[in-house]
């Protein structure tokens, strides 16, 4: 803690916050699947109020945020496509009052259970325009994207509902769409496509609300971390269904294609972090071969009315030290390329 505290007063190279499953509806609370854990559909936002007014106040200001996905609730769409418009226009303003501060969207399944991929691809969400000296290259075609908010500091953002069940409803020919259907029934044989009743070990992945990236997606994920790794940059991957089965073998939050993904990752070295959201209790790992530190951030959807559930992470010369508040714990994550060589290697 103390090392925490102290770390935080030092300036770092670039301030960034992570929030994950907010999941805004304007409705009563309600329970997950398992009808064991509250959703909080409104307080959700108080969080999310919160932790923005922490990120203004701060002496160290946030450059941009990552927003894991799940921004609103699938509930909203129950009463029409006006009300999921009414629900997103409510969910972003907190984020428009950090004036010239970008944020950075994942498409999570309740965003889709609101609108089509289209909708998303053409809509200024996957295209901050305040985005200042960060480049940014999210592709209208795509909604997976890459940028490199410091020189030795890329974030690359995946699409894990690329290959989906859910999104194509205005392009019911989409190949991924095709793909996905053809998968997903060789797996999943039960007649609600979120039951996986019957299902064992890592076929438990084999729900709509998951999903998984494309053989495309797969060759941009490799060509910009071959890059990354030759320029010495230190690479964050953000998506909001996680990549790693080690979660209480439960395996029912997992990208249907996790492993190809993860053997892409395992080729660069430049890789020092993978945040995701989606499993809403939140875990965490340390692959103990490559180092990479695997978060899953708690969602704020399901966190308490008075505690809360975000972060904020900092550049250090030889760290990306994240500061967990409520809910999510505290990380010092060891750099691949530090941006001064430690005394011990000059
Ligand atoms: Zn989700």
């Amino acid at each position: 803690m103390d090392t925490m505290t102290s770390q935080s007063a030092r300036k770092s190279h670039i301030t960034f916050g992570i929030v994950a499953d907010i999941q805004y509806a304007d409705c009563e609370d309600g329970t997950d699947f398992s009808k064991t854990r509250i959703r909080y559909y409104r307080n959700s936002l108080n969080l999310l109020k919160n932790a923005i007014n922490d990120w203004k106040k701060s002496s160290d200001p946030v450059a941009f945020v990552l927003q894991l996905g799940d921004l609103i609730d699938g509930k909203n769409n129950h009463s029409g496509e006006e009300s999921s418009h009414q629900a997103l226009t409510t969910a972003l303003y907190p984020f428009q009052c950090l004036k010239f501060t970008p944020t950075y969207h994942t498409i999570g399944n309740h965003d889709l259970y609101n609108f089509q991929r289209s909708f998303f691809m053409q809509s200024s969400l996957m295209n901050p325009s305040l985005s200042l000296s960060i480049e940014t290259s999210p592709s209208s075609q795509h909604l997976y994207y890459t940028f490199l908010p410091h020189t030795k500091l890329r974030i690359v953002n995946l699409d894990t509902y690329e290959v989906s069940l859910l999104g194509y409803k205005d392009s019911p020919d989409d190949p991924n769409f095709l793909m996905a259907q053809a998968l997903f029934r060789e797996h999943n044989h039960n007649e609600n496509v979120n039951d996986i009743d019957g299902l064992e070990g890592l076929d438990r992945r084999w729900a709509a609300y998951n999903g998984g990236v494309s053989q495309q997606q797969l060759v941009w994920l490799a060509q910009v971390l071959r890059k990354a790794t030759t320029r010495e940059e230190n690479v964050i991957i953000t998506t909001h269904v996680g990549i790693k089965a080690e979660f209480k073998g439960s395996n029912v939050c997992l990208a249907w294609n996790s492993e190809e993904i993860l053997a892409v990752l395992a080729e660069h070295p430049c890789v020092i972090a993978v945040l995701a959201g989606h499993e809403h209790s939140g875990w965490d790992y340390v692959d103990p071969d490559t180092g990479v530190q695997f978060v899953t951030m708690p969602g704020i959807i399901e966190t308490e009315p008075g505690s809360n559930a975000y972060a904020t992470a900092r550049l250090f010369d030889n760290s990306l030290d994240i500061r967990g508040v409520g809910e999510v714990p505290s990380y010092s994550i060891k750099l691949r390329y530090p941006l001064r060589p430690s005394q011990s290697e000059t």
